[in-house]
């Protein structure tokens, strides 16, 4: 290691990774796409490809289990991982699991963990396979790999968006972010007095999306079922602006994207007032939707047009024209990479 210093700041998490990475070039002839998607793609035989995606959550950083129970967690870490592998149209087979604990955890509490894990497992119908286990000197720290499978000519990756393509995210967003808000609103209180329960009245929606969150397998199915295979596709985890800049640069295109159009419910939307938040920078930037963001042909629109869970949001455009959200009053505001406090 030389002497010089470089702060993590002045890189961001993707310019770290790109960073790190840059010297490792791909020697194995099945390793169809390697760092950069929401999973690497491996060849498995001529019709098929497998997926593996990997994602860690610390104690602290990620979750805090005042107001997350080790079940809710235990199903939430499989579900954001099985939700990488939709990202690639794919569906998801097996995860291994790896634990780092401190003695603060008895083994009941592990026990509960598990009991989150083996719930999403029924019920997205992937086998646990393997993990690792080890102790931690403060804190849990859970880690998962998953691995799924697609059709060759169906994977979707981040690259694949072309202009005049239609920009589509499946559900609603910003809901698992003024769900949070809730939750952090109510510790609070709790701990001033822990004599007052908490008021999560008329918040379930948001609260279930920020505790309970669901990979989109179900949007996966009726893509497939509707005969759309999206030119490209990205997981909602960190907010749609982040996640559209991914597609746009890993395409090599710009987007409008229309302020109108977002879907948001109204339990996020009344509640995000009550923060005095703008539910729509909730929804552009509050992450841990766990939605679908993906582009279509415009050819393939009549095959969504109406459909519940699929919102045209707008349109990408050529790269040199930038990516831009459209406000109310048609003003154009460009839109910026996030930068290192947002990484998760
Ligand atoms: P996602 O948000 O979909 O989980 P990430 O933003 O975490 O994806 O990662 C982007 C890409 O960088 C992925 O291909 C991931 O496998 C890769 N990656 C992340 N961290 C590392 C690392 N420390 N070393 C190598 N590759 C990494
Ligand atoms: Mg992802």
């Amino acid at each position: 290691m030389s002497e010089q210093r470089t702060e993590l700041e002045k890189l961001g998490e993707f310019g770290l990774i790109e960073h790190l990475t840059q010297n490792f070039k791909n020697e194995n002839k099945h390793t169809v796409y390697g760092i950069g998607d929401d999973a690497a793609v491996l060849s498995l035989s001529d019709k098929e490809v497998q997926l593996v995606s990997t994602d860690m959550l610390i104690e602290g950083v990620h979750f805090n289990l005042m107001y997350m129970p080790l079940k809710h967690l235990g199903y939430k870490a499989v579900a954001t991982n099985i939700s990488d592998i939709c990202a690639m149209n794919g569906v998801a087979e097996q995860i291994t699991v790896s634990i780092a604990v401190s003695n603060r955890f008895p083994v009941e509490a592990l026990e509960e963990l598990y009991d989150g894990i083996h719930t999403a497992c029924k019920f997205y119908k992937v086998d646990l396979i393997g993990g690792d286990t080890s102790s931690s000197l403060s804190g849990l720290t859970i880690s998962i790999t998953v691995i799924g499978r697609a059709n060759k000519d169906e994977v979707t990756y981040r690259s694949g968006a072309k202009e005049h393509d239609l920009l589509v995210v499946s559900g609603d967003l910003g809901a698992a972010y003024v769900g949070l808000q809730v939750l952090e609103r109510e510790k609070e209180v709790y701990n001033a007095n822990p004599n007052i329960q908490p008021d999560l009245d008329g918040h379930d929606y948001i609260i279930e999306r920020q505790l309970k969150p669901e990979a989109r397998v179900d949007v996966v199915r009726f893509l497939k079922e509707l005969d759309v295979t999206p030119s490209s596709m990205i997981d909602i985890s960190d907010g749609l602006a982040s996640e559209v800049l991914h597609i746009c640069k890993s395409s090599k295109v710009g987007c409008h994207i229309y302020d109108e159009k977002l879907p948001i419910d109204g339990q996020t939307s009344m509640t995000a007032i009550d923060f005095s938040l703008d539910p729509n920078t909730c929804a552009m930037n509050g992450g841990e939707d766990y939605e679908l963001l993906f582009t279509i042909s415009q050819s393939d629109y009549d095959k969504i047009k109406g459909n519940p869970h699929m919102t045209v949001i707008g349109h990408i455009t050529n790269e040199k024209d930038g990516q831009y959200y459209i406000d109310k009053n048609g003003a154009a505001i460009e839109l910026l990479a996030q930068g290192w406090d947002t990484m998760k």
